[in-house]
């Protein structure tokens, strides 16, 4: 055990003993939550350090506080490995999550009361794309587009929203929608009546960096942001990317506008996840993500299990238990739960159930492949799931699948967890 963790065992066992337990309820179990991932070591040590402790208002150069020599000069690597991996002319790398990253760019642009056009929370947009429970959504005025049944966006009907609302901003993102956008007929009818374009690709950021999807950028996107967590294997924060004639508004947004000194430690952890991004390993990591959430969604539907929009092309699916298994995505959640299978409870396009027991349960495959597998083990994983769902009451049966789940993941170390 190093001296930190020797430390902490020592002067707080209470708390200590549940960080080992969280420890061990990650080596165990399958996570499937397509919004986790497993960071790296050196993530967690840049998140222990002691940056944590500088306060760094304002920007490298031009900061409030003195004592900044060292922070200047990670916040500009953080920021120059940023614009390098995504394409961009601007970075700010200082959001504290993806909520306050997603509130700091409408505040750069709009004023209250202005419509913006995103897509349907039920269809796949985010709680931060103007759900009616936000603060986001009663400061804006969110006017929405739908997918349709095969998960294709009409663009026809989407023009003819922007054309009849005339939005300030269109939002192209979302976190549970297994397609990739098509974002250069986002950015037509975002030139057409002179809105902002704006992508949220949070859940996508890591699949994007590796180009193994397409970047908005590219399509000529006027801001993009995307959180580090997620697909992307870093720290908890939040990244907006921009074009250079957008760079004042976007800085000033994020401070003064909404946030005070930005978390070093979490900057210094983000720059070592750009750099690790751009690498070819990430590339290949990226690729398996992937591949395993292909094989993952055929094997389910070869089980009979019905998808939303039939299947993925990206890192998640979203299942109709309902249809699939008479169990709404509570009880599906649950029943993977007790197989030691993380998924979450997900509400499927103009649900008809409430949004806590609503009709469908999403999965991802981000975690699984940072430990390590790979096909086979989709295959595995989609023959246990299947069999959990067709007998939810079967005790015998599911301490049986939950020891094989324990045992399969015990062969896939979680990196950062080590033996002691
Ligand atoms: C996760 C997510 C966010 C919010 O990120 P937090 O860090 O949880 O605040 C915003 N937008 C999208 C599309 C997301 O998937």
């Amino acid at each position: 055990m190093d001296a930190h963790r020797r430390l902490l065992a020592e002067s707080d066992s209470d708390i200590f003993s549940h960080i080992r337990a969280e420890e061990q309820r990650q080596t165990d179990g399958l996570e499937l939550i397509p919004s986790e991932n497993y960071t790296y070591p050196e993530v967690l040590a840049a998140l222990g350090s002691v940056l944590t402790n500088k306060y760094s208002e304002r920007y490298p150069g031009r900061r409030y506080y003195g004592g900044q020599e060292h922070t200047d000069a990670i916040e500009t690597i953080a920021r120059e490995r940023a614009k390098a991996l995504f394409r961009a002319e601007h970075a700010n790398v200082q959001p504290l999550s993806g909520s306050p990253m997603n509130q700091a760019v409408y505040f750069a642009f709009l004023q209250p009361g202005d419509t913006i056009l995103a897509m349907d929370l039920s269809h796949g947009g985010h709680l931060t794309h103007g759900a009616p429970v936000s603060h986001m959504g009663k400061v804006f005025n969110f006017v929405r587009y739908k997918t349709e049944a095969d998960g294709s966006i009409d663009f026809d009907k989407m023009r003819a929203l922007a054309l009849e609302h005339r939005p300030r901003m269109v939002l192209a993102g979302h976190s549970s929608y297994p397609r990739d956008l098509d974002y250069a007929a986002f950015q037509r009818i975002a030139d057409e009546v002179e809105a902002l374009s704006f992508a949220d690709v949070s859940h996508v950021g890591g699949l994007i960096a590796a180009d193994c999807l397409a970047n908005p950028l590219d399509a000529g996107f006027d801001v993009m942001t995307t959180t580090t967590h997620k697909s992307l294997r870093g720290p908890r924060g939040g990244l907006i990317l921009c074009k250079a004639e957008h760079a004042k508004a976007i800085d000033a947004s994020v401070f003064p506008g909404l946030q005070g000194g930005p978390h070093m430690n979490q900057v210094t952890a983000s720059a070592i996840t750009f750099r690790k991004a751009a690498t070819e390993e990430f590339r290949a990591y990226s690729q398996q993500v992937l591949v395993n959430a292909r094989v993952l969604a055929d094997e389910l539907s070869n089980a009979g299990a019905q998808l939303i929009t039939g299947g993925t092309n990206n890192h998640l699916m979203v299942i109709d238990t309902i249809r699939s298994f008479g169990l709404d995505g509570r009880r599906a959640e649950q029943v993977l739960d007790r197989i030691g299978i993380t998924t979450n409870k997900q509400v499927i396009p103009d649900d008809p159930l409430p949004p806590l027991r609503p009709s469908g349960v999403r999965l991802g495959t981000p975690a699984c492949t940072t430990r390590g597998m790979k096909e086979g083990d989709m295959r595995l994983l989609a023959g246990w799931m299947d069999e959990a769902l067709r007998s939810p009451d079967d005790e015998s049966l599911l301490d049986r699948l939950g020891e094989q789940v324990r045992a399969h993941c015990r062969q896939f170390p979680v990196p950062g967890i080590g033996a002691e």
